[in-house]
């Protein structure tokens, strides 16, 4: 199944990148980017070049859908686009190549989901979501949260940093917080300082104490890995201070430190 799809995906040309990376950045979009998306303000000027460049790619690659009757304005994509492109920045990338379409609802929008009790009884329930990854080409977002999220930048939530680091954790075939790392030694030094962390944090959500990485990546290194990115983003100092190993390891994945900037 995996495979097939893998298959069935055109190819995308490493000149045919290059070409809408070089086309020039409408000023418009970077007005736009300077007043509305507040971490773009605050990037360094070679990684703000870096980071236009990766949001054309990203534009003429991914399908915008709006749902719930929301119309996908200019404004929509870009504020998504931006947000997922900065994850991509200094580093090999294959632009979520899993990933092609970006479904957004108007609010947050309801799924049905099958849960399981402590006796083992499964059951059907619906829950209300900001965003979700799927490991089969898609992401959904709530407009709503995404505006409020990138409108508080600092705060530590980010549903798009978020949603798209579930999909770079993907990469390497199963979502499980290991995403794609270099060598053998980044998978070993990773695997020690991320399950050590996991479990301090867990210990931490446990006992209801205070900590910049939000308690719901206590619920398994999945999603532990997705709010830790937001807290290296968004309170890269914070994160820094109270797990530095952490911090050092998201600083050599992703390829920046966003505490310098
Ligand atoms: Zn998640």
């Amino acid at each position: 199944m995996i495979i097939a799809i893998i298959i069935g995906k055109p190819i995308v040309n490493d000149w045919r990148r290059e070409r809408w990376r070089r086309q020039p950045f409408s000023k418009r979009w970077q007005q736009f980017l300077e007043q509305n998306v507040p971490i773009y303000r605050c990037l360094p000027s070679l990684l703000k070049q870096q980071l236009q460049n990766h949001i054309q790619v990203f534009l003429a690659e991914k399908q915008f859908i709006g749902c719930g009757e929301l119309v996908i304005t200019e404004e929509i994509k870009l504020t998504i686009a931006a947000q997922a492109c900065l994850l991509l920045l200094n580093r090999k990338t294959w632009y979520y190549k899993d990933l092609s379409v970006i479904l957004v609802y108007p609010t947050a929008f309801i799924v049905p989901r099958e849960v399981q009790d402590n006796a083992g009884v499964h059951s059907q329930e619906r829950q209300v979501l900001e965003g979700e990854s799927w490991a089969m080409g898609k992401i959904i977002l709530s407009w709503e949260d995404v505006k409020q999220d990138t409108d508080s930048f600092g705060s530590g939530a980010n549903v798009v940093l978020h949603e798209f680091a579930h999909q770079l954790d993907h990469e390497q075939g199963d979502t499980n917080g290991v995403p794609l790392l270099d060598n053998k030694a980044s998978y070993i030094t990773w695997a020690k300082v991320f399950s050590q962390t996991y479990q301090q944090h867990c210990n931490k959500a446990a006992r209801g104490e205070s900590t910049v990485i939000d308690y719901y990546g206590a619920k398994n290194p999945a999603e532990f890995f997705a709010v830790a990115t937001e807290a290296f983003f968004e309170r890269p100092l914070l994160l820094k201070n109270e797990y530095n190993q952490l911090y050092e390891q998201l600083c050599h994945y992703y390829r920046v430190d966003p505490s310098e900037w």
